[in-house]
């Protein structure tokens, strides 16, 4: 497998482990403003939201909003939820930006290399063929701050059209 190359994660590695204190996924479960944290779907046990710092175009993070760091302590009602919502928003995400495959999967505990190893997620990466040559292409502006609403919003209204 060619590895996805996205140089604008390390400033978010370096800036997370001195300020372990906040939790971006706690913070994003606590908030109201869904679409500062670009959450697009929540209910009480678990959030669907938008990676800030992502791999890919459209990398999601399914999360539970108990702030737990290993798999066994999620309650196995929200592990199987986590499991549907991902089904879920890997259909809307092929649909609506037309990938050709995902990486789907858990980074637990530091030594895995997880940026947030307190607060467990599932990583949902979309991928397409090449598009390894297309990321180095792109460089390292045109996926994070502003193409990150318009893909949130995308999103959302393909979800809304179910
Ligand atoms: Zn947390």
């Amino acid at each position: 497998m060619d590895r996805l190359y996205a140089p604008w994660r390390s400033s978010y590695i370096k800036k997370d482990k001195s300020s372990d204190d906040q939790c971006p996924f706690c913070e994003a479960a606590a908030s109201n403003d869904d679409a500062k944290h670009h959450v697009l779907e929540r209910d009480g046990s678990l959030l669907v939201l938008l990676n800030r710092f992502p791999y890919n175009s459209g990398h999601l993070l399914i999360v539970p909003t108990a702030h737990v760091s290993d798999l066994e302590l999620v309650a196995r009602t929200v592990r199987a939820g986590m499991m549907e919502a991902t089904a879920k928003w890997c259909a809307i995400v092929k649909k609506t930006f037309k990938c050709h495959g995902f990486n789907i999967g858990f980074n637990v505990g530091e030594v895995s290399g997880g940026s947030i190893p307190g607060h467990l997620h599932l990583h949902v990466v979309p991928r397409w063929q090449g598009d390894t040559n297309f990321l180095v292409t792109i460089g390292e502006t045109k996926l994070i701050s502003s193409d990150l609403n318009e893909i949130y919003q995308q999103l959302l209204a393909a979800a809304a059209e179910k």
